[in-house]
């Protein structure tokens, strides 16, 4: 299959070009900051996907959605409104959008809505990462997965969220969800998901130790999203987690 990988030059596009050689996909046309996908490349292409930065996203969506290109996204901090014309382009073509495409971070996210629905708010939920120096936005895609995860299922909004905590800060509310975000060296990402209760504490962590985790499920979902109907899909529908 031939891809269009937009972001080539970074961590994760580099990673990407990697992964798809092993899986004996082509990259057939690469795009970055100061050299643009062109229209025909898109066209051309089976899937395109991107690791890029979340202001470029938006019109690569657009772009792919003229030319009925299926859509894999990796980048992560996008914008409301950004957020809304990627959903808008997903109306016309399958796009698989996922925070982590590892698949031992999606059965972590699956243990999650398992542990904050049986564990009730005596378990309060501290939510914490660490990525390397370079990242540039926080808290990570995947942290915000789990935050929704836990909000899902005990009934909370983003408002429970209380991201870092500095000064007379007052007791902690049973429902506050706690978000903290560690940067530093080369961590390529660790999350942890703490339910303390009153002398005991559960705490579910998963730590990846190569981005070549990420590019092979990304590559992956980039062979199944040709031909679904659209759609936004998460990592879930792509490994059968959901069904
Ligand atoms: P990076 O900074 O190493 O690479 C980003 C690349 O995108 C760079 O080459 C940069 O020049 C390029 N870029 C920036 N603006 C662009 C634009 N407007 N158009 C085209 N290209 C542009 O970052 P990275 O570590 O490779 O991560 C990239 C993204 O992927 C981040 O949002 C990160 O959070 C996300 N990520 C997602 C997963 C996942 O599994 N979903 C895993 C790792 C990283």
């Amino acid at each position: 299959m031939k891809i269009l990988l937009n972001g080539y030059k970074g961590r994760m596009g580099q990673a990407i070009v990697a992964a798809a050689e092993n899986a004996g996909a082509e990259i057939a046309a690469k795009s970055d900051v100061g050299e643009p996908w062109t229209r025909e490349q898109v066209a051309a292409c089976d899937a395109a996907v991107d690791f890029s930065f979340h202001e470029a996203t938006p019109a690569l969506a657009e772009i792919c959605a003229e030319t009925g290109t299926p859509l894999v996204i990796g980048t992560t901090g996008h914008t409301p409104e950004e957020r809304a014309r990627i959903e808008a382009a997903a109306k016309k073509i399958p796009v698989v959008w996922a925070g982590n495409y590892s698949v031992g971070v999606n059965v972590l996210n699956w243990l999650v809505g398992k542990a904050a629905a049986l564990l009730d708010s005596s378990f309060q939920v501290e939510v914490v990462e660490m990525h390397h120096r370079h990242k540039k936005d926080a808290p990570s895609g995947t942290a915000a997965k789990l935050i929704s995860l836990v909000e899902n299922a005990r009934g909370l909004d983003a408002s429970a969220e209380r991201h870092g905590r500095v000064g007379l800060v007052g007791e902690r509310s049973r429902d506050e969800i706690g978000v903290h975000s560690l940067r530093g060296g080369s961590v390529v990402g660790d999350h942890t998901v703490i339910f303390a209760g009153e002398g005991e504490r559960v705490e579910l962590t998963h730590k990846a130790e190569s981005r070549a985790i990420f590019a092979n499920g990304a590559v992956h979902a980039a062979g199944w999203v040709v031909g679904k109907a659209p759609g936004i899909y998460g990592m879930e529908a792509v490994l059968g987690l959901d069904a």
